[in-house]
């Protein structure tokens, strides 16, 4: 029989599962505190819990569900990469971005995925399964275990492999564990979700009552339709117009401006004719964006070429121009192809093994 893992619960699942076990109620306090405050590696480390309660544990559940393969660590900004197996033999990637004044992981939501972006790796065999919420907790707690204590990570972006939203289920319980005050308790300010727009899932999200409130960024990529749909399939049926009423219909408050992804790519999407069409998209509601203009970084297997520094500057001019908040996102690490959303594998000599 499947073993659980008590980082698939959120914390009112964890009462129950505790309370079934005939132990008292503050059990699930005490287990929480010592996965998520004090992260420990083993059920040894939770000294406080009897060791009957510590040999149940150790058999009737799964303690960890990635195993560290290999990380690279970049030589520019101190961005680190890490490549982990899953169960299942499945491998997936998280980046540590460590920024001036604090720390984020960009965290994957599922294995390959179905959404088809044209600029992106991750896609290129499809959509092989999502990942469990142990499996998206346990990329945060392994990493902040990996840089330490002293590196806290307060922020999380939901970027890495995969379309969140397509693992919604997921994904929701994985934020709730991240925010609750009894688990990792992150603020819901510093944790974005990254939708490559998928119109009725972010309805539903926003809708949903037990969905914490956090930040949404929205995969634009592009200022007109025709275009975005030749390098995003998913716009075919949520369109570029339909998406944008979405968004701008969103019930908004000033602290949660939403994200706008625009990835730059050479005589694709990067024009002046292209930065204008998008002041356009924006219209009136530029107090409730902000763009994030990423400059393509290249693969192997793709064609598309990365714009030079003056066409992107131009770009985020023209927007400023028009006083809407634009920032040039330079990829971090990109010496280690670590760019969230477009992460892609690497052959594993060229990391630092590990096992
Ligand atoms: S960019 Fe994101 S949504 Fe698009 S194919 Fe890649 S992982 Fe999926």
């Amino acid at each position: 029989m499947e073993k659980v893992n008590l980082k698939d619960l959120n914390f009112k699942e964890l009462e129950n599962w505790v309370k079934d076990k005939n132990w008292h109620k503050f059990r699930a306090k005490q287990i929480s505190k010592w996965l998520y405050n004090k992260k420990v590696s083993s059920y040894d480390e939770m000294t406080d819990l009897s060791k009957d309660i510590r040999n149940y544990l150790k058999e009737n559940t799964e303690f960890e569900s990635l195993k560290l393969v290999s990380y690279e660590k970049s030589q520019i900004d101190g961005s680190i990469k890490f490549l982990w197996r899953l169960k299942d033999g499945n491998t997936i990637e998280s980046v540590f971005i460590p920024e001036r004044d604090h720390n984020t992981i960009c965290v994957s939501t599922q294995v390959g995925c179905a959404v088809g972006c044209t600029f992106c790796y991750t896609t290129k065999d499809g959509l092989i399964r999502n990942l469990t919420t142990a499996e998206i907790i346990d990329q945060y707690l392994q990493v902040q275990r990996f840089v330490g204590n002293e590196n806290r990570i307060s922020n999380v972006v939901f970027m890495g492999m995969g379309e969140p939203l397509a693992n919604y289920d997921n994904v929701r319980k994985a934020v709730q564990i991240m925010t609750d005050k009894n688990m990792l308790d992150l603020s819901n300010r510093k944790i974005t979700i990254s939708s490559s727009g998928i119109i009725a899932q972010i309805l539903k999200m926003y809708n949903d009552p037990e969905f914490p409130q956090v930040r949404l960024a929205v995969s634009l990529n592009a200022s007109d339709q025709k275009v975005r749909e030749s390098i995003m399939p998913i716009s075919k049926t949520n369109t570029i117009e339909d998406l944008m009423k979405t968004l701008n219909s969103l019930p908004f408050k000033t602290g949660y401006r939403i994200m706008l992804e625009y990835v730059l790519i050479k005589d694709v999407n990067d024009t002046e004719e292209d930065a204008k069409k998008l002041v356009k998209l924006i219209g009136k509601n530029k107090k409730r964006y902000k763009v994030n203009l990423i400059p393509f970084n290249p693969f192997e297997e793709s064609d598309y070429k990365r714009p030079d520094e003056k066409r992107v500057e131009k770009f985020q001019k023209i927007l400023w121009e028009h006083n809407i908040s634009a920032f040039i996102r330079w990829s971090k690490g990109r010496d280690i192809s670590a760019a969230c959303g477009q992460l892609r594998k690497k052959e594993l000599n060229n990391f630092i093994k590990i096992t």
